[in-house]
């Protein structure tokens, strides 16, 4: 059994982005990002410190746009457009979901897709259905497919079963197993036997937000489990979805939380902005 964690994955993906960061510098051109935030969810705050870390550690530009947790739909969409009308600025993460008074459609419609850095936006969705790889996916279902990457594991005929079916992370992750030739089941709560279906999986990935609703008996020896649920207690004391101490004597590999996906999940989202600069300044 091995644990991976997403330190050792995101060290080698920013070894591979510095020189690229490099380049862009050389001609001139500081990639750069800019966080859009409605309001000041905790959640939203922790991932956007986080973000500004990592990419400031790599030399990146990053900007913060905060706006009141009231603003109009109007002023909203113009906000957003004058941010994506920026030629400075290569990369936009739109933290989700939004406050309920606002639609968050027109918004995903108009955002260049080269600078929709977390994949949000239909055209990118579209691409990592079709397994284009010249969109982006959405950065925590990339990073999970990372660690597997890291893992060096081939998903071609490898039974995966995703839990969750969220936009941002469980469906994206379905298609990124299906292009990678993956056999793939999806969980829900509607699933019958959740249990079933995970004792049959060769890979597991978890993005569910309830802890400790995997354990040990829900997986066969030998299974690969990447964990990518987030739960804070009431001490806030973090943990994944997976009891970690149950689970871990019967995989190959597991991902921990904290210290798993996490971290890759921000490294991808340089990683898109850098990319998002080289195509927005061929
Ligand atoms: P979400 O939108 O709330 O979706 C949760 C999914 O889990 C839904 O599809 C839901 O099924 C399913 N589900 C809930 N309870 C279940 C149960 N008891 N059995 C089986 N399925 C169940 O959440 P999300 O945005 O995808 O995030 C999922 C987790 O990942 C959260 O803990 C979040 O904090 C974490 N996360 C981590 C990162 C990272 O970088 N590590 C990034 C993003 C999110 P239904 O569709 O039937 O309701």
């Amino acid at each position: 059994m091995s644990i991976i964690k997403g330190i050792e994955v995101a060290k080698k993906m920013m070894a591979e982005m510095e020189p690229r960061i490099a380049a862009l510098k050389d001609r001139g051109i500081e990639p750069q990002a800019t966080i859009i935030r409605v309001g000041a969810k905790e959640e939203d705050l922790a991932y956007e410190r986080m973000a500004i870390k990592k990419m400031e550690t790599l030399g990146m530009k990053v900007s913060c746009l905060q706006l009141e947790e009231t603003i109009s739909q109007e002023d909203f969409e113009v906000a957003v457009a004058e941010v994506n009308d920026n030629p400075l600025v290569h990369g936009i993460l739109l933290f989700r979901p939004l406050p309920k008074h606002l639609d968050e459609t027109p918004v995903l419609e108009c955002i260049n897709p080269l600078k929709d850095a977390d994949g949000i936006c239909p055209a990118n969705l579209y691409k990592v259905m079709v397994g284009d790889k010249t969109g982006f996916a959405p950065c925590t279902a990339e990073a999970a497919l990372a660690m597997i990457d890291h893992m060096g594991i081939d998903l071609t005929g490898k039974r995966v079963v995703v839990v969750g079916r969220s936009l941002v992370v469980g469906k994206p992750f379905v298609f990124l197993a299906l292009n990678r030739n993956a056999t793939v089941t999806v969980c829900h709560t509607r699933t019958k036997d959740l249990a079933a279906e995970c004792q049959n999986a060769d890979v597991i990935v978890v993005a569910v937000g309830r802890s400790g609703l995997l354990t040990g008996e829900h997986l066969k020896e030998g299974a690969v489990v990447v964990d990518v649920g987030i739960n804070v207690d009431e001490e806030g004391n973090m943990t994944g979805d997976v009891d970690f101490a149950s689970a871990e004597p019967k995989c190959e590999f597991i991902t921990p939380v904290p210290g798993g996906v996490g971290s890759v999940t921000t490294t991808m989202l340089a990683e898109h902005v850098i990319r998002g600069a080289e195509l927005l300044t061929r």
